[in-house]
């Protein structure tokens, strides 16, 4: 008698459309009209950190427009090879940082998961085009050492799922992971930083929403957009399953120069994403990594565009304009 080998695992959708990634910058140019522009547009050397966009999100871009918000932030640029001083590798200290295999604790309270490496897209302002990942996550056959010391941290209420993008693991992976922290008493939070819902909405499927609904934790779940074209109604479905689900939905976004450092575009993304029953938490001053200088918004700009969207909106669409300085107790506000 032969055997019964468990079958493979089927796909999931997500992951499909994960793979259908556009990784070559020419293709995306020829998707957008703008394959003529590529000797202007693209870097002339290897910038180390390949281009990765899903099909779903590049389709949100406009044709034609080599000045598109979204196209601004995947598009690898001939700025990223300059060095300029003050831009570094570990911007944020988090080499410095590091509690256990994995596990980031800077604040009190709350620790940091970094449970993958991986990313559905590649934003070219992230510290993570440097981060060490292969040595530094905690997924895989790690998740001991950083659940160990989770649980012997009776401080920690509260317990970050960051990366990478952490939905990038699969659902039963996340799923053996919650089953261990939900054994730690003292963990009453889970907090999920996720850009996912809004490059690969697909991602929030029903295998998904069932574990997060069924998770004896208190949810939050913080997105990731940076312009309101990024929010389209299958992003405002998937944050709608979210909720229901029983997340609570915050956004944090990166103030981008030519993305975003416009009171208009900032104002319409706090509309937008509350539409979808997402509240602005964070407006970052970007981390200084080496190859994102181009994408910096000077302070007193970054707090004039702050008071503007003071003026115009809601107390609470207004996000808290923070930066992240190594060492300090929070993210620290402007
Ligand atoms: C940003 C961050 C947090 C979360 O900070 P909040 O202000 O609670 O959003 C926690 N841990 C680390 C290491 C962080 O970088
Ligand atoms: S960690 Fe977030 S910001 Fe950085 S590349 Fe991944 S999705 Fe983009």
């Amino acid at each position: 008698m032969i055997p019964a080998k468990p079958l493979p695992a089927q796909p999931r959708r997500w992951q499909q459309l994960w793979r259908e990634a556009v990784t070559d910058p020419l293709e995306l140019l020829r998707l957008l009209d703008l394959v003529e522009h590529a000797q202007d547009l693209l870097p002339s050397g290897d910038t180390g950190f390949p281009l990765r966009v899903p099909r779903g999100f590049a389709a949100k871009m406009r044709c034609g427009d080599a000045t598109d918000p979204l196209l601004l932030q995947v598009l690898p640029q001939a700025a990223e090879l300059g060095d300029v001083p003050g831009f570094t590798q570990d911007a944020v200290g988090d080499l410095g940082a590091r509690a256990a295999s994995g596990v980031l604790h800077k604040y009190q309270g709350r620790a940091l998961l970094i449970a993958t490496g991986s990313c559905a897209v590649h934003c070219r302002y992230c510290f993570r085009r440097h981060f060490p990942y292969a040595e530094e996550t905690a997924a895989a056959n790690r998740w001991q050492l950083a659940v160990e010391h989770l649980r012997a941290d009776a401080s920690i209420a509260e317990v970050i799922l960051s990366g990478g993008d952490p939905l990038s693991l699969s659902t039963p992976k996340l799923a053996e992971l919650s089953a261990a922290l939900a054994q730690i008493p003292h963990i009453r939070r889970l907090r999920i930083h996720t850009r996912l819902p809004v490059v690969l909405p697909e991602r929030v499927d029903t295998e998904f929403r069932d574990w997060l609904a069924a998770l004896p934790l208190q949810k939050v779940v913080v997105l990731h957009a940076n312009h309101p074209h990024e929010i389209d109604d299958s992003v405002a479905a998937a944050c709608t399953a979210l909720r229901a689900a029983g997340a609570t939905l915050l956004n944090q976004a990166v103030l981008l120069h030519r993305v975003n450092d416009d009171v208009d575009a900032l104002a319409a993304l706090s509309e937008r994403l509350f539409a979808a029953g997402v509240l602005p938490y964070y407006l970052h001053q970007l981390d200084r990594v080496a190859g994102a200088a181009h994408y910096e918004v000077d302070d007193a700009r970054a707090l004039a565009l702050v008071e503007a969207l003071r003026a115009r909106l809601p107390g609470y669409l207004v996000p808290q304009l923070v930066r992240e300085v190594a060492g300090a107790p929070s993210k620290l506000p402007l």
